[in-house]
């Protein structure tokens, strides 16, 4: 489940390859429809038996599923304000498209759903060994507990989650005998590096951050960095939510909290090494001293499918890796007075509890402003900063509370920003 744009795409791509490689690997798709033409360019018939996906580049690609079900709306990936506006209007609001959707699927075997209903059924859909997550922000949350309840793996690439309901996730996933696997490339290096290895042997982990395009710049330099500036990532291909994080190095700090969870480590035996060339993916140390790694290109690809096929590997289209291409490996501390928002999700991280929901509530909420041109680029480390500082935050034991959380570190944000003196909003 997820929009296009945040590797759902990549994902089915991967799993429409590997359908020939691995017996008896069947699919549950969705068609992501952006209110427009869903299937305009692509062959109906097959979709009778077949769903396929409309995403951001302009081929959709037809594969096996076990059982058809749609999903919409598409937002991701779609760069036009304006039109953005317009289908979420047009999709979320408008009831009607739903009806012109099942009414132009009425003679095909897909069953159209919609919301976080719909989410929730895909989800638990009977059939489906694996939920893939690949949802953008915290949003999956229900659906995820939703698959675990049913009793699903998790391929988690919605880092959001655990992040804010890691507290109510693993428990479960450990009552229900689910496996969580990492999707993330950091924690997918980790993963992998963690293979044939004790738990207890674990002396800590090392997690690479390319540093973002905007590693080694002054605050100086961050308060006239535009939204264009920010969504061009120097090594990877990602959503724009993700993006943005990556900027920020938020992503880096959700993704320090996402591998507390995913690897039960104490939070001091996690260290965040810069290392721009984006080779070596994350790293273990063991009690020996020994460092296990894994490197190879910067292409999701890897990740996704070994998320499917581990312990197992399977021949990947990715690019090799070309050591004798790599002149130089370089490796540095994250600069936290000036990415201070990698300070703040580490101090959420510390502070546990609500904190690292109340965090990314405010992220996500900032980053959403920003990615509308509300606010200002260094307006979103400080809307993050000021929500850590204006909460006192408890424990949790329900989603319900962790919902609740969300929702008010996010209108904390929208009124802050709706005050006149935080400044320069447009
Ligand atoms: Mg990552």
């Amino acid at each position: 489940i997820g929009p296009s744009g945040c590797g759902k795409s990549t994902f089915l791509k991967c799993l429409n390859r590997m359908n020939d490689l691995v017996e008896g690997c069947k699919i549950t798709g969705s068609v992501t429809l952006d209110g427009e033409d869903i299937y305009g360019n692509m062959d109906v018939n097959k979709l009778r038996k077949r769903v396929g996906m409309v995403f951001q580049n302009p081929n959709p690609f037809p594969m096996s599923v076990y059982d058809n079900i749609a999903y919409g709306p598409r937002t991701h990936g779609i760069r036009n304000k304006k039109v953005l506006d317009e289908i979420v209007e047009r999709s979320l609001r408008n009831a009607a498209i739903w009806d012109e959707l099942k009414d132009r699927l009425k003679d095909m075997d897909i069953r159209v759903v919609s919301g976080m209903d719909g989410l929730i059924e895909i989800a638990e859909y009977k059939t489906s060994d694996i939920l893939v997550t690949a949802i953008v922000g915290m949003i999956g949350i229900r659906p995820t507990v939703a698959a675990i309840k049913a009793g699903k793996d998790i391929a988690l690439a919605n880092k959001e989650t655990l992040v804010t309901a890691g507290h109510i996730i693993m428990p479960l996933a450990k009552e229900k005998g689910v496996s969580i696997l990492p999707v993330d490339s950091e924690h997918s290096a980790i993963f992998q590096s963690l293979q044939g290895n004790t738990h207890d042997s674990i002396e800590k982990i090392l997690l690479t951050a390319s540093g973002g395009p905007f590693r080694g710049k002054s605050r100086e330099f961050l308060k006239h960095v535009k939204l264009e500036d920010a969504l061009k990532h120097p090594n990877w291909s990602m959503g724009r939510k993700i993006t943005i994080d990556s900027s920020t190095l938020v992503n880096k700090g959700l993704e320090v909290m996402e591998a507390k969870w995913l690897f039960d480590v104490a939070l001091d035996q996690i260290q965040v090494v810069v290392h721009p060339q984006s080779v070596i993916h994350s790293a273990v140390e063991y009690q020996d001293g020994a460092v296990i790694a894994q490197l190879g290109t910067p292409d999701m690809r890897l990740p996704i499918q070994y998320a499917l096929t581990a312990p197992e590997r399977v021949e990947s289209p990715a690019k090799k890796l070309d050591l004798l291409q790599c002149a130089s490996l370089t490796f540095g501390e994250p600069d936290l007075q000036t990415f201070t928002c990698l300070a703040d999700c580490i101090e959420a991280a510390k502070r546990g509890g609500l904190y690292p929901c109340l965090l990314n509530g405010a992220n996500e909420e900032a980053v959403a402003l920003f990615l509308q041109d509300k606010i200002e680029y260094l307006q979103l480390f400080d809307l993050v900063r000021e929500t850590l500082e204006h909460f006192a935050a408890s424990d949790y034991r329900t989603v319900e509370e962790v919902l609740e959380a969300d929702a008010k570190a996010r209108e904390f944000v929208r009124s802050r920003v709706g005050q006149k003196q935080f400044g320069c909003v447009k």
